[in-house]
């Protein structure tokens, strides 16, 4: 670390963090367990005000799973929805990249697996017939 980012903490500067902004090597740290980013095993999660080490963002998703108990879990809130709802967290989501049946989608909230079946409901759209078959006798 240089003074140079040392000066770009803003933490330090009491500042909002806007994207990409830096934090100094003291205050570069996990959010949640305060970890330094070289002590974190693999590549840590990003999110707007720092890093969260891999083993928090897993005890994260964890209670997101613990939380939806088995009574909040009714199985015909499951089906034929316009949007995803995670089976594990209960997480409601729209997805851009389902649109036909899909195994392994992943929940933004909780990282579970689920698979996904796409059910299309047809419309209708009536005109009058082309043919003469309604002047046939
Ligand atoms: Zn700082
Ligand atoms: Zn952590
Ligand atoms: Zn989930």
């Amino acid at each position: 670390m240089t003074d140079q980012w040392e000066k770009e903490c803003w933490v330090c500067d009491g500042t909002e963090p806007k994207a990409f902004s830096h934090k100094c090597e003291k205050h570069d740290v996990c959010i949640r367990c305060g970890i330094k980013r070289a002590d974190v095993e693999g590549v840590p999660w990003g999110t707007r005000k720092g890093f969260i080490c891999n083993k928090c963002q897993e005890e994260k998703w964890a209670e997101r799973i613990a939380a939806f108990t088995e009574k909040d879990f009714k199985e015909n809130d499951f089906e034929y929805r316009s949007d995803l709802k995670c089976p594990y967290c209960g997480h409601e989501w729209q997805p851009y990249d389902v649109n036909e049946s899909t195994e392994d989608v992943t929940c933004p909230h909780c990282n579970s697996y689920m698979d996904v079946d796409v059910e299309w409901t047809a419309d209708f759209c009536i005109r009058k017939a082309k043919s003469d078959k309604n002047k046939e006798e």
